[in-house]
């Protein structure tokens, strides 16, 4: 059968894709010359229903301010908005070897929040309701791509179904384990942080302070997310070899076991819901282009989430390729020209952040004394600098 002809096929509709898939379709809808091009949107799984009486799901993520102005322009903002947020107004961080600590607050800089928690269920389903319905978007779920071939001018997608769709560009957008950035031979650098991160929505006995809490363990940071309702969403990295026990522990003995680790800084931990852990890595793809190839997302990089900036770098990523493509004089929008200054625009951004991750991963679990006494010492130091602990929060919101 003759394949179905797109402008552009983006394999992954998560949060990262569906995202580059609303810009695309919403800025081609303003242009005369590109009113009709069209995007084919691959994804493997139906994203489920919101449902406002459900508990919170146990995967967060810390939006950032740049990253809610990016899903604005997307058109999926206000559904997420109307589904369930949480703003977060303080950030509090602190050392566990020492008295070393930080607090950064939206007041101090005169924002009303810092950001918010939002669960990925809730951004991907509401981006995925502005796919479904934009006009230049068919919505390929659920599939899977399966085969590939690039042919000078076009790719051709084979998906799961047998059935064949080619465009003049291929976006991966499919997550760490990206099947496109497998079958196009790029390679990726890859660091195994021998981490764990269990992750499960807890209840305690002082409400939240609608405050981001971070303690610096010597075995990784365990955070406290916040969540509207007072509850909060927990982010506990552990060694990989440790993880199991705390995942098979009786409820009891792992609300006792955390509220020692977090210092019963919110009282006693009151409830927990199921958990659940994620190994933790590491990765940047050595190319994140190719001619008629582009990897945005984690499907291009992945970073530890201590500072939870791995979907807002993601988002970031589809915001500079959608101006790219938008922006572009050229008629080929897979040209290797044309991709290269998205690449060049992100790259440097992306490994900064993930050298900075990787610089408070090892600081903070240093157990040296001289190291933990200038941690401490810079720690208090800062925090008694508005200045520049301001710029600093600044930059992580992206205002
Ligand atoms: C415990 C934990 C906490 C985190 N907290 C934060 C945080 O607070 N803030 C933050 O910014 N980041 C955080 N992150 C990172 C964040 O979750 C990821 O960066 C983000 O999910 C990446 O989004 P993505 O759309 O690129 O990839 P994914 O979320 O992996 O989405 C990929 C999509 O592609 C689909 N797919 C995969 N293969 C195929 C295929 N072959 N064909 C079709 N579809 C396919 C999948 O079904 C999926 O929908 C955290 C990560 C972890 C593990």
């Amino acid at each position: 059968m003759k394949p179905t002809s797109y402008d552009i096929m983006i394999v992954g509709g998560g949060m990262v894709g569906s995202t580059l898939a609303c810009l695309l379709a919403n800025g081609f809808a303003n242009h005369t010359q590109n009113k009709k091009r069209r995007i084919a949107l691959i994804e493997a799984f139906e994203p489920v229903d919101f449902d406002a009486n459900k508990p919170y799901d146990l995967r967060v993520s810390a939006i950032s301010r740049i990253s809610q102005q990016v899903l604005q322009q997307a058109g999926a903002w206000q559904s997420i908005e109307e589904k369930r947020i949480s703003p977060y107004e303080a950030m509090h961080v602190w050392d566990a070897t020492g008295e070393g600590k930080i607090h950064f607050s939206a007041a101090e800089i005169g924002e009303p929040n810092l950001g918010h928690i939002i669960e990925n269920q809730v951004i991907q389903t509401s981006l995925a309701e502005q796919a479904k319905h934009h006009p230049a978007i068919d919505w390929l779920c659920p599939n899977t791509l399966k085969e590939l071939k690039i042919d000078d001018d076009l790719v051709t997608a084979t998906l799961d179904n047998g059935s064949t769709i080619n465009a003049p560009l291929i976006v991966g957008a499919d997550g760490a384990r990206s099947q496109l950035r497998t079958l196009a031979k790029i390679e990726v650098e890859r660091q195994d942080y021998g981490q764990h991160g269990l992750v499960a929505v807890i209840g305690t006995e002082k409400p939240n302070q609608a405050t981001a809490w971070q303690r610096f363990l010597p075995t990784g940071p365990l955070a406290f997310l916040p969540l509207a309702d007072g509850s909060s969403s927990i982010v506990w990295t552990l060694p990989a070899d440790r993880c199991p026990a705390y995942l098979a522990m009786s409820d009891d003995k792992f609300m006792q076991s955390l509220g020692e680790a977090f210092e019963h800084k919110l009282g006693n931990i009151t409830s927990v819901s199921k958990r659940a852990a994620f190994p933790f890595y590491g990765t940047q793809a050595k190319q994140y282009v190719k001619k008629r190839i582009a990897l945005i997302g984690d499907a291009a990089h992945t970073i530890h989430p201590l500072a939870g900036q791995g979907v807002n770098l993601g988002i970031k990523d589809a915001a500079e390729l959608a101006k790219q493509l938008l922006n572009s004089t050229s008629t080929d929008l897979g040209s290797l020209k044309l991709l290269r200054k998205y690449e060049r625009a992100r790259r440097g951004d992306n490994v900064a952040t993930m050298r900075a991750m990787e610089g408070f991963r090892l600081l903070f679990g240093h157990s040296a004394s001289t190291v933990v006494n200038a941690r401490n010492f810079g720690l208090n130091a800062l925090d008694k600098m508005p200045m520049i602990k301001n710029k600093i929060i600044r930059k992580a919101m992206g205002v």
